[in-house]
């Protein structure tokens, strides 16, 4: 813009300069040339007084630049007399010279022509003479341009000062118009007071950047909001673009790839985890394609859900969701061993029940047998009773409905029964059980709290070795109530002690053989102490003896 000021400026003032030299020039050429016709007519009354007196003598003593002045005598009939640019006798006649037949006519006549003897544009003035001749004084035009020529210089100095004048005086104007309009505060354009004709423009700026604001702030509004809500996602969110770069994400997102933070640049969404799984699920998703696969992240297992962002039929990226299945996919397999466990638990004693059955039915059995044969089916569908009994205590465990309400429940009352119950299969074992319960109760669910109690003593009945002891302890410990059941009895190997809690495990077949149990025992056990929010522990020595104790809070 300064550029173009400046350019416009020094135009105008070009323009303004040859304008004024134009009409200078005209002026003053309409001026020397008024001038010029006043001193030949001047000349020519002088000369025309001193003919008067001197006669003809006079006039060869009148001296003339010949190239550009000149006088002439004419006679009444129009020959020339006398002439100082040329030979009187080589002229033609001059009586239809216009200022000659006005000089005979009036006594002086005038004419600018052009003149065949000085080759020029020439003005002529005639005096008629009181001997009846003319006298006729011319001067061509070119003296007129002469002096204009003599004045070039001067002018053409004036010129170039004043054009140089003008273009610092448009440099300098130029920069004092342009610096208030780059000094403008565009933040606060309605704070500008520079010129009134730029009102207009800073009013409307300031209304757009108040409009700007306002959008910008409901933006970030919204930014805020989603960021708030995807931030208390518990599932994880990455929006990736077409390069695969991540654009946004969440807190749990982080977490679930197991990611401290990511910097500020963007990042590709393989730097933060490289396994195949997620490749080919970019690849479906990038195609178009929603797709989902489990990825194994520290020990957990993070499903990942995949659906492409498309605009005007091209994917323009992809948004991605992480969940934590590690517990449901646990569940699911401990779902699946469970009921493997269960139908192989089931065939056992249903295999043995069908085969006496058919030796019976075939009159294979000798009837003094038949006795043995019936009391077997009766242990084996007393085992798989109480294999149902234990899968429904366990099923109503999981699935925690059908439970009575919680209710404070005496655990001593509660344990002395179970001891009581037990003592007569503890005295057939010549187990000694001993009780030191202190009165103790505690909030939760008796049913669930007796099988607990009872799994556990009966455990150390019949895990221990004639003639040994079991003792069943009570006590409260500050904000807890412990119940501890120790025996003597054939312990459990360290390496077995974190899965006797597993459904239908058993330690060493072989050991246990003979002693009857579904293996689901301290599974109800450890869901009943998980329902009551308890803690339990094992201490065990192999052929020593076995503490379980359970900490429930009060
Ligand atoms: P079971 O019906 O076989 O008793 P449990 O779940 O109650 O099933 O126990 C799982 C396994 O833990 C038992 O088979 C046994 O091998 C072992 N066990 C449990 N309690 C004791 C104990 N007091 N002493 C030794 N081993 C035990």
């Amino acid at each position: 813009m300064k550029k173009k000021l400046l350019l416009y400026s020094c135009l105008l003032a070009v323009a303004a300069i040859i304008i004024t030299a134009v009409l200078i020039n005209i002026t003053v050429y309409r001026d020397f040339s008024d001038s010029m016709r006043e001193s030949v007519r001047l000349d020519a009354v002088n000369i025309s007084q001193a003919y008067g007196s001197y006669g003809e003598d006079y006039l060869e003593t009148v001296e003339g630049d010949s190239s550009t002045y000149r006088v002439t005598l004419i006679s009444e009939q129009g020959e020339v007399l006398f002439d100082t640019a040329a030979d009187a006798e080589s002229l033609a006649n001059h009586a239809d010279r216009p200022e000659v037949i006005a000089a005979l006519a009036d006594g002086a006549g005038e004419s600018t022509r052009y003149s065949e003897t000085l080759s020029r544009e020439t003005y002529y003035y005639a005096l008629a003479q009181a001997d009846g001749t003319i006298l006729r004084v011319a001067m061509t035009i070119d003296s007129v341009y002469a002096s204009l020529l003599a004045m070039l210089p001067l002018m053409l100095l004036i010129v170039v000062a004043v054009f140089i004048l003008s273009l610092l005086l448009a440099s300098w104007q130029s920069r004092r118009i342009i610096r208030p309009i780059n000094e403008l505060d565009l933040d606060h354009p309605a704070d500008n007071d520079i010129y009134p004709e730029l009102a207009p423009l800073l009013g409307r700026l300031q209304k757009q950047n108040e409009q700007i604001s306002a959008q910008m702030a409901r933006l970030r509004q919204a930014q805020n909001e989603f960021a708030e809500i995807t931030n208390h996602m518990r599932e994880g969110f990455l929006i990736i673009d077409d390069k695969e770069e991540v654009l946004s994400y969440n807190k749990s997102a982080l977490s679930l790839l197991d990611i401290a933070e990511i910097g500020e640049t963007p990042q590709h969404i393989l730097a933060l985890n490289r396994s195949e799984e997620l490749r080919g699920t970019l690849e479906r998703v990038l195609a178009g394609e929603s797709a989902e696969c489990l990825l194994n992240i520290a020990q957990r297992k993070v499903r990942l859900l995949a659906n492409p962002v498309v605009d005007q039929g091209q994917v323009k990226g992809a948004v991605l969701l992480l969940r934590d299945t590690t517990e449901q996919e646990e569940r699911e397999k401990l779902r699946r061993e469970f009921t493997a466990n269960v139908s192989h638990e089931l065939k056992t004693p249903l295999t043995s029940i069908s085969g006496y059955a058919e030796i019976i039915a075939n009159g294979l059995a000798r009837p003094e047998d038949v006795p043995r044969f019936a009391g077997s089916i009766y242990d084996e569908v007393q085992r798989l009773i109480s294999l149902i009994n234990d899968i429904i205590k366990l099923s109503r465990l999981d699935e925690e409905e059908g439970l009575p309400q919680r209710q404070q429940v005496d655990l001593a009352g509660l344990a002395e029964t179970v001891c009581e119950r037990l003592e007569p299969e503890a005295a057939r074992r010549r187990i000694m059980l001993e009780r030191q319960i202190a009165p103790c109760s505690v909030s939760g669910i008796e049913q669930v709290l007796e099988e607990m109690v009872y799994n556990l003593v009966d455990n150390a009945i019949k895990y221990n070795r004639p003639e040994g002891q079991v003792r069943v302890a009570l006590e409260r410990q500050g904000a807890e109530a412990v119940l501890s059941v120790s025996d003597s009895g054939i312990g459990i190997p360290e390496s077995e002690q974190e899965r006797i809690f597993e459904r239908f495990y058993r330690v060493d077949k072989s050991h246990s053989d003979n002693i009857p149990g579904t293996g689901l025992g301290l599974s109800i056990v450890k869901h009943g102490a998980m329902i009551h929010h308890a803690k339990i522990s094992v201490a065990s020595q192999v052929d020593k003896g076995t503490t379980v104790e359970v900490r429930f809070p009060l």
